[in-house]
């Protein structure tokens, strides 16, 4: 599921982060690569389900399999589990609302990235949002 997390910081406004939380353990899910969806697919005139949750996955030795253990425990006759890894979740999510690739590169990238995809103007100094944000508060 996802929700709001307090961040304190010590030279810096408080922020508050949106976080995915694990629906099987309740931990939060701290990188994608440990995280997935997965969901209940109809069959035939079944149906749908919308429930989406997001769960740990298996990483070798890290986690227990919060995943398995969540598509046992409500597993639904006559429907087929679907699961997709929390990192295309971000793409498509984008993609779903519309969103402005290249504006969310300015917004949200780190500087690395951002200057790595986004060549800079001669002669203009270049902030990031979180930079400006920063600043002004
Ligand atoms: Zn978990």
């Amino acid at each position: 599921m996802l929700q709001i997390e307090l961040r304190h910081q010590k030279n810096g406004p408080d922020l508050w982060a949106p976080v995915f939380v694990c629906d099987w353990c309740g931990k939060k899910i701290e990188r994608a690569e440990e995280g997935m969806y997965q969901f209940w697919m109809s069959v035939g005139d079944a149906p749908h389900d919308p429930t989406l949750v997001t769960t740990h996955k298996i990483i070798e030795g890290q986690r227990a399999a919060c995943n398995h253990l969540w598509e046992k425990a409500y597993e639904h006759e006559g429907y087929l589990h679907g699961w997709i890894d929390m990192a295309n979740l971000m793409g498509y999510l984008i993609n779903n609302l519309h969103m402005d690739w290249k504006k969310l590169v300015e917004e949200f990238a780190p500087k690395a990235v951002y200057n790595e995809l986004i060549p800079p103007k001669k002669g203009k100094p270049r902030k990031t949002y979180y930079e400006e944000i920063g600043k002004r508060i």
